[in-house]
């Protein structure tokens, strides 16, 4: 099993462990931006993802380990008949009432993070090249900036995002807004980037950007073993 160092990497170990061991990439973007598209075409390069906002919804789909606690919380109501999380129930609530969000991040955030270091420690094992943690509100949290090597933003027209959610969910154009405004405004995110995809055009343009940012993340990591 190759991997960047000789360090020895333990499940237990937080990410911070990995820090110099390999390259840890940031990838963000808006709703609807981009972020699964861009991780599909880097997963595909041999880039190791880990996906929080996919960990995010299957610890809360039918049978998933923030289940019981949710229901305890919030009560039967939020629960579907399949197990899952009402998502539209707790949206609403959760759009409303940022006590109930509280309450809500205050049990979900900590199974995401130990199961996005289950999977980091994984891949780091498998001798990935580099990691990449998608993470929806990365700008926001505050706690990902410190600890990731480069953030790469995932960019287009607000125009563009709005449409890609509308058609992929039954949103309305007013909830997608509303999503927008919540999160980080997009001049924000540029701000803090190292890098941007521009995700405008087609599937088959992002291809060349994707590639390009996989070339230049190998480089960065290979100027760093050159000169450690
Ligand atoms: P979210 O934050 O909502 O999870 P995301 O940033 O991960 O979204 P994607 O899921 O990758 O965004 O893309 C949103 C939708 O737009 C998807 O249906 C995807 O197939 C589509 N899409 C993404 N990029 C393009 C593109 N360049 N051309 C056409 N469709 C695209």
């Amino acid at each position: 099993m190759a991997t960047a160092s000789s360090k020895p990497i333990s499940d237990q170990s937080d990410l911070s462990s990995l820090k110099g061991q390999l390259p840890l990439i940031g990838l963000t973007g808006g709703i609807g931006s981009g972020k699964t598209a861009v991780s599909d075409q880097l997963a595909k390069l041999g880039a190791g993802i880990v996906d929080t906002d996919l960990i995010a919804h299957l610890i809360t789909a039918s049978k998933g380990i923030a289940i019981p606690l949710i229901e305890k919380q919030f009560g039967a109501e939020f629960i579907d008949p399949d197990g899952a999380l009402n998502r539209s129930k707790m949206r609403s609530l959760v759009f409303e009432n940022p006590e109930a969000r509280k309450a809500l991040e205050a049990i979900t955030h900590p199974l995401i993070r130990e199961e996005t270091n289950k999977q980091a420690m994984r891949l780091a094992k498998e001798g990935v090249p580099y990691l990449v943690f998608v993470v929806p509100l990365l700008i926001e949290s505050g706690t990902w900036l410190g600890l990731i090597d480069c953030l790469v933003v995932v960019d287009c027209p607000e125009e563009t995002q709005i449409k890609r959610v509308m058609h992929r969910s039954n949103l309305t154009r007013n909830e997608v807004e509303r999503i927008l405004t919540a999160q980080a405004s997009r001049q924000e995110r540029l701000s803090h980037a190292d890098m941007v995809i521009e995700n405008q055009g087609s599937l088959v343009d992002l291809e060349t950007g994707v590639q390009s940012l996989h070339q230049k993340i190998l480089q960065i990591q290979k100027e760093k073993t050159s000169s450690s």
